[in-house]
């Protein structure tokens, strides 16, 4: 048996075993071995049986009795007896035939398992059991729970596991020797084996940090290696014109905040080296990226080159498109601008593609279908990406090949992530953080409502409309479903526009919808021909209808926390007072969430909960990140995260070569392709 041997050479696995393995992922000897646990039973304390509280444990006793019978239905049940010096259980299993002659009475045994109260007794319901030994791997010890599936359990997988034990003893160390001993590391052979194996929490715990590092080590090496690269690569040079720079600020309808400054004048600072920006604006809702991203594109055009502005969809390539001619308006910079989506007529897009051709149009907003379009961007000088989680390097190619350079980069987001995480994930992109918001906002009136009470709620909106407000209403689902108990966009729109507020103008806004139709909504909400759009999370970023005052959420505990605060923050967006209702679906206590919801206007906050409640997968999932195959490392260790990234700088810093570390390379070269993100 090698590591490179297929599962099967594994003593006690066959054909069968390997079958349900390989749906795990498991083919070789070596996935195995890799296949840590995801959690941890801790059955490592034996009490004695006068000792014994309901919960799980371990005891050791010696088997009195042990018999099997077919009750009604062919239900199974054997039932056992065992003592200690301190008194006797009762042991229970379910379909477990084999059970009670695999029992020998007389014999000492490690019981582990669920001691608790059924039909009036107290009994260990199906424990595992394991004649005493220093060697055991189900009882008494800590035991690992991995991921299963159907007719594999994890007390299988400990079993096959157990027999690579010494193999495992032999695994190369992956990481510089040198590492290793500076950072008091275990070694890789000893981690892996005490994660499947772990003696007690102690070891456990040095274990998870040894691959935790290792981890976040080779993330931030990546992402290192992608910076140093990317700093080698040319760009255009965009000077910086302050005159134009002091006539653009002097015509907003609003002074910047310090944070939005200071962000320019980073901006700036990246566009006028001869290497490529790739800097992540990130700030929450409302704190103002189109105005930061707008004035990075006007150095770029007043240096005559082309800049591309990407939406994550084209209700929002429109919004953008129409702000960013509002902004561009008093300098007289208007005519530079078209707008590339699918849903132009073809006559408006060989229109477009025409004032791109001739030059007159340089600042193109589309969504990243912009690309793909056959537009000639042979002098593009600027990339703007907004909320786009999934342009990476093959995108980035791309414009390369149009461009003939690299042009520079500027990502925005909403998503606010705390500044480890940031450090982790996006280790290559330099940040500009937009914390503070513009001021004169005032925080937007949370409010958690419940199905029996929401005609208050609904009184205080009509007052809202009355005044001349707007309303926003999400749902989580388009259409009523059988299966899932939760307010539908359709239904909520017939309900609103017949009863609640049949006063008002009602319309419907969803993903189903063609595109035209969706824009036409949309339109017709922002010039107030509507007072009510109910719609689903089409609406979730960026759109920007200042007029629109209150927010409500159906079935609001559907929604993720950041979700929730994203589209809280379609409202607020003015001077005026806002409200935020966030109705339930039924009638039970509201959530952890929703109360910090209520609380708190912090989006950074608020991601900060929400990582401490899902983890980051269940967040940054959607990101389809490399970083989120992180199995071992927990994104919030701040510590070990600043040691593993220090560690990777102190590799490059002298000069060593990833050539002689083998499986190291290959997992950052894997890495690097995809932690090139925006
Ligand atoms: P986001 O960061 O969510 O993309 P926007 O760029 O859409 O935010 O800006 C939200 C609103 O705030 C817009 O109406 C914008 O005009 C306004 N705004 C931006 N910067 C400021 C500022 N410094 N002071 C006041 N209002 C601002
Ligand atoms: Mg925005």
């Amino acid at each position: 048996m090698e590591l490179h041997s297929p599962v099967t050479a594994v003593k006690g696995v066959g054909e069968e075993l390997a079958k349900k393995l390989a749906v795990l992922g498991v083919k070789t000897v070596a996935d195995l071995v890799d296949y840590l646990p995801r959690r941890y039973e801790d059955y490592s304390e034996v009490v004695s049986i006068r000792d014994m509280q309901p919960g799980p444990v371990t005891v050791k006793a010696v088997v009195k009795q042990a018999t099997g019978r077919y009750v009604r239905r062919g239900m199974h049940i054997t039932e056992a007896v065992a003592s200690d010096e301190t008194g006797s259980i009762r042991l229970v299993w379910f379909n477990q035939p084999y059970r009670a002659n695999g029992l020998k009475v007389g014999a000492a045994y490690y019981f582990s398992g669920l001691f608790e109260l059924s039909h009036q007794r107290m009994q260990m319901t199906s424990p595992s059991a394991e004649l005493v030994s220093d060697l055991t791997v189900n009882t008494a010890r800590i035991v690992p729970v991995y991921r299963e599936t159907k007719g594999l359990t994890s007390k299988q997988i400990r079993k096959v596991v157990g027999n690579c034990r010494s193999l495992t003893r032999t695994l190369p160390e992956t990481l510089p020797g040198w590492l290793v001993r500076e950072q008091k590391l275990m070694s890789r052979a000893e981690a892996v084996l005490a994660m499947h194996f772990p003696i007690d929490g102690v070891q456990l715990a040095e274990a998870r940090r040894r691959l935790g590092f290792e981890e976040v080590f080779e993330l931030s090496l990546a992402a290192l290696m992608n910076k140093q690269e990317l700093a080698a690569d040319e760009s255009l040079v965009i000077p910086f014109d302050g005159q134009l720079a002091k006539d653009f600020v002097g015509h907003l309808p609003f002074t910047l905040t310090d944070a939005q400054r200071k962000a320019v004048w980073q901006i700036y600072q990246d566009m006028q080296s001869d290497h490529p920006m790739n800097r992540l604006v990130e700030g929450d809702v409302g704190s103002g990226k189109t105005v930061v991203a707008t004035m990075a594109a006007l150095m770029a055009l007043r240096h005559g080159c082309q800049v591309a502005f990407m939406a994550p969809t084209e209700l929002l390539a429109r919004q953008h498109a129409e702000t960013i001619y509002k902004l561009l308006q008093p300098l007289g910079m208007e005519s530079k601008l078209a707008l590339l989506v699918g849903a132009l007529t073809s006559a408006q897009k060989k229109k477009a593609h025409q004032a791109i051709a001739t030059g007159r149009a340089r600042f193109i907003v589309g969504t990243q279908a912009l690309i793909q379009d056959k537009v000639d961007m042979h002098e593009l000088g600027l990339v703007i990406i907004d909320e786009q989680h999934r342009f990476g390097v093959e995108q980035r190619k791309e414009l390369m090949k149009k461009a003939g350079h690299m042009p520079h980069l500027l990502s925005l987001t909403a998503t606010p992530i705390p500044r480890s995480l940031a450090l982790t994930l996006y280790g290559e992109l330099d940040i500009s953080v937009l914390a503070q918001k513009p001021a004169g906002r005032q925080p937007i009136r949370t409010e958690i409502v419940s199905p029996n009470s929401v005609e208050p709620a609904y009184a205080d909106i009509r007052k809202e409309l009355d005044d001349g407000r707007q309303m926003f209403v999400v749902c989580p689902l388009i259409a009523e479903s059988e299966t899932v108990n939760a307010h539908s966009a359709e239904k909520t729109y017939e309900q609103f526009q017949k009863k609640e507020f049949k006063q008002y103008r009602v319309g419907l806004l969803h993903g189903k919808m063609k595109a035209d139709e969706k824009n036409a909504v949309m339109q017709r909400f922002v010039t107030h021909e509507l007072d009510v759009l109910v719609s689903t999370t089409v609406i979730e970023v960026g759109v920007d209808v200042p007029n629109a005052s209150v927010m409500m959420i159906q079935s609001a505990e559907r929604f993720g926390l950041a979700q929730l605060h994203q589209l809280r923050g379609r409202v607020g967006r003015g001077q005026a007072k806002a409200y935020c209702y966030l109705m339930m679906g039924d009638s039970s206590a509201p959530s952890r969430r929703l109360r910090a919801l209520e609380s708190s206007q912090d989006g950074f906050k608020l991601a900060e909960l929400d990582l401490e409640l899902r983890g980051p997968g269940a967040i940054y999932g959607q990101m389809q990140h490399g970083a989120l195959d992180l199995r071992v490392a927990k994104l919030t260790d701040v510590k070990l995260i600043a040691e593993a990234r220090a560690s990777a700088a102190e590799f490059l810093k002298r000069g060593e070569s990833l050539v002689q570390y083998n499986e190291l390379s290959t997992r950052v070269a894997r890495l690097r392709t995809v932690t090139n993100l925006n």
